[in-house]
């Protein structure tokens, strides 16, 4: 009988959710009979339990297994330009405590790093049976080194050994992480693409990036970089963007490009409710105010907003061509604020463009989850590493 790694069973159980004996079987490829040894195992162990049923169809009703939420506790950590967000949750994604706190990156490098440590032992005391801390970083970040590639916000943060600095202070396990690619492992396990294998979740905040699916696996590419879709080029000889090239999907559709767009125009005398009263000054327009306006059938706002959702469709047009994927995820701050402002433009623009077959039964919605998503799934992602020894030991 071929003989399976006990974590080639766990790890679907652990990333998207509780599973029957017979469909871990299927997943794995391995006799259902060699699957209950297994599965004995880890409940001896105390990783996995069977609780609730398949919904039935007739016949013997099987039993579900999960993760033991008791087995291990997990540390998240979102790092963000302006906030910091930590929780710490249970093994099944359960989340316990979750705090915020300001990042104040302008404080330099060494202040960040001692509040970084100061949180960290903090949620340490109160919290002694966590097993690992995941850190989700903005910017450009290689999980593979364990450290930030790019972000300007604070000098001398690239070269910081993000992961080693954590290992070696607390002895567990620490993963690094993009805070999209992370999100996308919490939408894995809310239960919104589970069982999904083939999917894309796109970002639409300050920035624009996104996390991509292939055959149930996060796809990282060469450098675990892959997802820069706000660097991809939409219009040839387009605005500078600050990658370096023109015309980036980020410079016309992400929050940071709605709002300079509206106050150019606004500044070049273009009529708008959106023109501040007496003293009010163009820096102050949000992207909240930008969608309200739009909804209220706001001439400029619903111009600039059905503009971005276009150039997003578009490029998404590309990426379903490319991917084929079964679902795609808006996540974000524009797509959160603007809901179906953004995506009926989007869809129509994604229909005129991509092949119809690749958009017949594709799934186009907006995150429940939103930003939030980030400190969970990158808990989750370093708790993964946990599963691994708890299964093999
Ligand atoms: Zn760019």
């Amino acid at each position: 009988m071929k003989k399976v790694d006990p974590f080639n069973l766990m790890g679907p159980i652990y990333s998207s959710g509780p599973l029957s004996r017979l469909e871990l079987a299927r997943q794995a490829r391995v006799a259902p009979s060699h699957v209950s040894i297994v599965v004995r195992e880890m409940i001896d162990k105390g990783l996995v339990i069977e609780s609730g049923f398949v919904p039935s169809t007739g016949g013997r009703r099987s039993g579900l297994i999960h993760v033991n939420p008791d087995a291990a506790q997990l540390l998240g950590i979102d790092v963000g330009r302006t906030n910091t967000s930590i929780l710490v949750a249970d093994l099944a994604g359960k989340v316990l405590a979750r705090e915020w706190f300001p990042t104040r990156p302008s404080q330099g490098r060494e202040s960040l790093l001692g509040v970084l440590h100061a949180e960290v032992q903090a949620r340490l005391a109160r919290f002694p049976r966590i097993a690992a801390i995941g850190l989700a970083h903005s910017g450009v970040v290689d999980p593979n080194a364990g450290k930030v590639l790019f972000w300007p916000m604070v000098e001398g943060w690239k070269d910081t050994p993000l992961r080693a600095v954590f290992e070696d202070a607390y002895g567990l396990e620490v993963s690094v992480e993009d805070r999209v690619r992370a999100m996308v492992l919490a939408e894995r396990r809310s239960g919104n693409l589970a069982g999904l294998h083939n999917f894309i979740l796109v970002y639409v905040g300050t920035g624009i990036m996104s996390a991509i699916f292939v055959d149930g696996h996060l796809y990282g590419g060469r450098n675990g970089l892959a997802g820069e879709l706000g660097h991809t080029t939409v219009v040839e000889d387009g605005e500078p963007c600050s990658c370096g090239n023109r015309g980036c999907l980020e410079r016309l559709s992400s929050a940071a490009a709605i709002v300079g767009r509206v106050r150019a125009e606004l500044a070049s005398g273009s009529f708008s409710l959106l023109v501040p009263e007496g003293n009010g000054s163009l820096e102050n327009i949000s992207i909240e105010e930008i969608v309200a306006a739009a909804q209220a059938h706001d001439r400029l706002a619903e111009r600039v907003v059905a503009e971005a959702a276009q150039h997003l469709g578009i490029a998404l047009a590309s990426v379903v061509n490319l991917l084929n994927p079964e679902s795609v995820i808006l996540t974000g701050k524009v797509p959160q604020c603007a809901g179906d402002l953004l995506l009926g433009p989007l869809l129509y623009h994604l229909r005129q463009r991509a092949f119809p077959k690749a958009v017949e039964g594709l799934s186009v919605s907006v995150s429940k989850l939103g930003e939030e998503a980030a400190a969970l799934g990158i808990a989750l992602k370093a708790g993964e590493q946990v599963v691994k020894t708890l299964c093999r030991g």
